[in-house]
């Protein structure tokens, strides 16, 4: 008895700001742009039979926002108020997966629709806390979420009042909880509810929010801005394997050049990728060069549907932070080659911490970087022997990124790109011409012939492969 009059005094002060209404304002088919058809058939078709099986379903999230913008949106993801078991009971060709969260995958040949239960927010009193189902740690992080919810729960619960738009195509009406419709007008990305709190219950929304804003060209509205930096160190303790997948989307979106500018400016690629920002300190614009060239590249090739590859990505991100590290190795009396080999393998195992970096991709960041070392040796059969290495292309790519960047390789890439174009006896005349200099050490030649085109070949993320 006394506990509950204690908590009626004390539960209207601990609320969370509320931002999200109990009635949304609905928009019928005339007050908003979407159009049923432009949805995935088969998305729209696992709403239908939601409803009609006498759940409450709808689409939502990214699909709808991107709809609203005129973007084609990368997945769809339906809501419900069907339970996972529910739902698998309506679909033969579901699956329950249970990450993070338990959702059901839905297949369709190639396309996988992903649906979710309705989900509530956290409660926020201890005396709430059901610790089979949901769980923070002492800092307010949410560390398991599967408290199912009403719709309106599931608005609340969402990071962005942009991601918080509900279509019915069965209606053709969006219900709108948080000004969402608002916001995307203004194009700002405004968290839903407080958002140190916010933040404090996922950090991750801080990557969110940089990612979108650079995606959508939108900006971060200020109150959902300024506790980003002073937060930003709390990306130390999420699980390094989500990271990674974080990343990866933040640098292979086609944005990567505008997100590399957000993280930095909000603080938040130091607790990413420490060492490298170390490098952004000491070296700027080398540092600053060399990173945005290479994420410039990898937007070009995803614009351009080319393949891309994360080791590439890692091995420019990572790369202005080992000279540093060498030296270091060097004066304390190892050898230029061994030295260069620990750092790469030091830097690499202490990255690995914050960002779980997959060994499909650490092994070719090293051959990367070996091939630096071997790009210069040409003399005898080497030069022929490392065109046929299946990492040329990638090693080459990376040379001349790092000529892009300032750093001195005696016009290093331009021989490579001249041999690639010479025929069989312009290239045993480039060889023979290295015969002056002792190409063991990494000297090229300073006499350089120039190709028929003369032009020199862009850097690239290349897939390589
Ligand atoms: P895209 O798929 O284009 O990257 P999206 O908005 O669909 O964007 P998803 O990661 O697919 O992003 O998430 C789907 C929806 O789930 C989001 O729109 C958002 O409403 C909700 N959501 C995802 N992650 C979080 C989170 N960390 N906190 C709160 N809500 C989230
Ligand atoms: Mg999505």
């Amino acid at each position: 008895m006394l506990k509950k009059l204690f908590q009626s005094f004390r539960s209207p002060l601990r609320k969370p700001q509320q931002h999200v209404r109990t009635t949304p304002e609905v928009l019928s088919s005339s007050q908003h742009s979407l159009q049923r058809n432009q949805f995935s058939r088969y998305a729209v078709n696992i709403v239908e039979r939601l409803q009609t099986a006498g759940y409450q379903a709808y689409l939502v999230g990214g699909c709808v926002r991107d709809m609203m913008l005129g973007i084609t949106p990368k997945d769809f993801d339906v809501a419900t108020s069907a339970t996972p078991e529910q739902i698998r009971a309506e679909f033969r060709n579901a699956r329950i997966i249970g990450r993070r969260f338990k959702l059901v995958h839905i297949h369709f040949g190639r396309e996988i629709i992903e649906v979710a239960t309705f989900r509530a927010n956290h409660p926020i009193d201890d005396e709430d806390e059901d610790s089979n189902q949901s769980s923070r740690n002492e800092s307010g992080r949410i560390l398991r979420d599967n408290v199912y919810g009403t719709l309106e729960d599931d608005a609340q619960r969402r990071d962005f009042t942009i991601n918080a738009l509900y279509y019915d195509p069965v209606t053709e009406r969006v219900l709108d909880y948080a000004n969402g419709v608002h916001d995307i007008r203004n194009r700002l990305i405004r968290l839903i509810g407080d958002p140190q709190q916010r933040y404090k219950e996922d950090p991750v929304r801080m990557l969110r929010a940089v990612r979108f804003a650079a995606k959508l060209d939108f900006g971060i509205e200020k109150h959902s801005a300024t506790p980003i930096r002073p937060l930003a160190p709390m990306l130390r303790d999420i699980p390094s394997a989500r990271l990674f997948e974080e990343v990866l989307k933040l640098f292979l979106s086609g944005y990567a050049e505008a997100t590399f500018e957000m993280l930095v400016d909000l603080e938040l690629f130091e607790p990413l990728f420490p060492a490298s920002s170390k490098a952004l300190e000491y070296n700027p614009t080398y540092t600053h060069t060399l990173i945005s060239e290479a994420l410039a590249n990898t937007d070009l090739r995803i614009k351009q549907n080319k393949p891309v590859t994360p080791a590439f990505l890692f091995a420019a991100l990572l790369w202005p932070a080992l000279p540093a590290r060498v030296l270091r190795l060097q004066e304390r009396g190892m050898p230029p080659i061994p030295a260069m080999q620990e750092a790469a393998h030091e830097l690499i195992t202490e990255q690995c911490q914050r960002i779980a970096i997959p060994k499909r991709f650490t092994m070719p960041i090293r051959e990367i970087w070996d091939m630096q070392e071997r790009l210069p040796r040409r003399s005898g059969k080497r030069a022929d022997l490392l065109l046929e290495n299946p990492r040329f292309r990638a090693g080459y790519d990376f040379l001349l990124l790092r000529e892009l960047a300032g750093e001195e390789t005696d016009g290093l890439g331009e021989w490579w790109t001249d041999y690639q174009d010479a025929n069989d006896s312009g290239r045993r005349d480039m060889i023979r011409d290295l015969g002056s200099k002792p190409d063991a050490t990494g000297q090229a030649p300073r006499k350089r012939r120039r190709s028929s085109s003369g032009k020199r070949k862009r850097a690239g993320v290349d897939g390589a492969e």
